[in-house]
């Protein structure tokens, strides 16, 4: 845990969110300004402050980021019609809020749904 650290705080219920997946590692939520049609925040409750912040021994960590991601996207309905995955690294690459997590943007109207 992180002071002042609003992911932190979600993960610890002290800010309110409703997770649309938990486990003993990860939370998942939506993101409060979508970018898409689903737009999931996929947060490691660890806090770890951006992808130039792991260590050896977070590979398990970040590569269950993936593997939740894919469930993420069938729970969500995206998976066949595909989505984005995307990690914002520091100020320069957009990142905002400085506690390690993946976008999973999706839903848009699929132009090759005719072929
Ligand atoms: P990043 O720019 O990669 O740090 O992404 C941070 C994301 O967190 C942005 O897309 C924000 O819209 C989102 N966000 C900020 N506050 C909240 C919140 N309370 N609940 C859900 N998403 C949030
Ligand atoms: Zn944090």
């Amino acid at each position: 845990m992180a002071d002042d650290c609003l992911f932190c705080k979600i993960v610890n219920r002290e800010v309110p969110s409703e997770f649309l997946y938990e486990d003993d590692n990860y939370v998942v939520f939506k993101d409060i300004h979508p970018a898409a049609p689903v737009h999931l925040l996929l947060v490691p409750k660890t806090h770890i402050r951006s992808i130039n912040d792991l260590a050896a021994g977070d590979e398990s960590l970040v590569g269950g980021l993936f593997t939740l991601a894919g469930k993420m996207a069938v729970q969500e309905g995206v998976n066949a019609s595909g989505y984005k995955l995307l990690f914002n690294v520091e100020k320069g690459g957009g990142q905002e809020i400085f506690h390690l997590h993946l976008h999973l943007l999706g839903g848009w109207q699929s132009k090759l749904r005719e072929g």
